[in-house]
């Protein structure tokens, strides 16, 4: 049925060779992997290759092995009001059973490849859930001028621009315009 085999020297696979399959069985681990491609959302993520840092536990169940962890990994995007880099952290739990044998497990569990498993995908899922849809630079963030698009926060705190009554904007189309805005 399903036939898929692991690469035991991808990064985010992980051996359970010296965990062996006795239940109650248990070994921790503290790595550091290169965070995997594409964790993310719209406006941020984790960068690809930046360290994640995880402990994890693995339990060895009658089912299967049983993983626990944390993952903490760096996270970059774009400020949603006034699109500056925006650069945090995220630390997130995960909890995966990855089961010997399909015929145990249901449409989409886990499973283990002989002594493998894969942790990347239980890490995106988790990573995922936490990020914010809308992520911020700072909480009082102003985003941009509706009229010009500046950066509210770079901007003269008075920023603003005169409302043209509508019996002058004839008379402007008249006069040339001294625009001295450095947007292209
Ligand atoms: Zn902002
Ligand atoms: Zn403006």
């Amino acid at each position: 049925m399903n036939q898929r085999t692991l690469d035991p020297r991808a990064p985010w696979v992980i051996s359970t060779h010296d965990l062996g399959r006795r239940p109650g069985s248990m070994r921790r681990m503290s790595l550091t992997l290169p965070a995997p491609a594409d964790v993310g959302v719209d406006m941020i993520g984790v960068p690809k290759d930046a360290d994640v840092e995880l402990e994890i536990r693995l339990e060895a169940v009658m089912e299967g092995v049983l993983v626990t962890g944390t993952a903490r990994s760096p996270l970059r995007g774009e400020c949603a009001r006034c699109l500056e880099p925006v650069t945090s952290d995220t630390e997130v739990e995960f909890q995966e059973l990855f089961f010997y044998s399909a015929e145990d497990a249901a449409e989409g569990d886990s499973l283990l490849y002989g002594e493998l498993l894969d942790l990347e995908p239980a890490f995106r899922d988790a990573v995922v859930l936490t990020l914010p849809l809308s992520p911020v630079c700072s909480e009082d963030c102003a985003g941009l001028c509706v009229e010009c698009g500046v950066r509210l926060a770079d901007a003269e705190p008075d920023h603003g621009h005169e409302v043209i009554d509508a019996r002058w904007a004839k008379l402007q189309g008249l006069v040339p315009e001294h625009n001295n805005d450095q947007e292209s």
